[in-house]
């Protein structure tokens, strides 16, 4: 990303300085040949439009040859970051959407920075390693495979371990009746009236329109809880 910005500053450079430079010549010759050639030669010039082609900046420099104008340095840059982030965003969102087996992922995890959880893990640093687990777990791809605790075959092995292996209802028991407890039950009722997907890509960090902060927290941190009870009881097959 560093050597993008790195040309796309070059080419600001260009074509900012004056017209007198034997440089400058030879970029109006080259720009002028790139954009008559619908073969493109390699040369550094092409690199650099082509390069600017990628980022959708091409238009500034083709606004440039026709009016002689173009964004001054401290605006080329801020454009060139700006347009850079939005393609890595792009690029990002596409790739996961083609992954189907992190669908759960693409839930929780909706935008390029770094995990939602790790925000939590600052605000409650004495529950750090099971957030971290949650994270752990949450970013994993969808596998199928058997269970060894139920013998039952799962599409989706960590779905089926955290809400229906019928080997760790006990467990889950004590997770949900801590939700019956603490949560009001309008609150509670939404919860309980998602899809199990849903569901379980919100207690592993995804947020939810319909609840609010506070039983965000209250609910992953609960969650953090029983997982990292099921990483004891399962760490041979987990
Ligand atoms: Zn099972």
């Amino acid at each position: 990303m560093q050597t993008t910005a790195g040309r796309l500053q070059l080419l600001g450079r260009l074509c900012n300085i004056s017209c007198v430079p034997i440089c400058k010549t030879l970029f109006c010759a080259s720009t002028s040949l790139y954009y008559s050639n619908t073969k493109k030669l390699y040369s550094l010039c092409g690199v650099l439009l082509s390069t600017a082609e990628k980022y959708n900046l091409l238009d500034h420099v083709f606004h440039y040859i026709c009016t002689g104008e173009f964004p001054a340095k401290n605006k080329w840059r801020k454009i060139v970051v700006n347009e850079i982030s939005n393609h890595e965003k792009e690029v990002w969102k596409y790739k996961l959407s083609c992954r189907a087996d992190l669908s759960r992922y693409s839930k929780i995890h909706t935008a390029l920075s770094p995990h939602i959880l790790y925000s939590m893990t600052l605000l409650y640093p004495e529950l750090r390693k099971e957030l971290q687990y949650v994270i752990r777990i949450g970013s994993r791809s969808k596998i199928s495979k058997e269970c060894k605790n139920c013998n039952t075959f799962a599409n989706d092995y960590c779905h089926h371990v955290i809400l229906n292996c019928v080997h760790l209802l006990s467990e889950r028991d004590v997770f949900f009746s801590s939700l019956i407890d603490y949560l009001d039950v309008e609150t509670y009722v939404k919860i309980d009236m998602m899809e199990e997907h849903d569901m379980l890509a919100f207690f592993l960090g995804a947020k939810n329109n319909d609840v609010d902060e506070i039983t965000w927290h209250f609910t992953v941190i609960e969650f953090s809880k029983y997982l990292y009870k099921l990483k004891d009881i399962l760490n041979h097959v987990w």
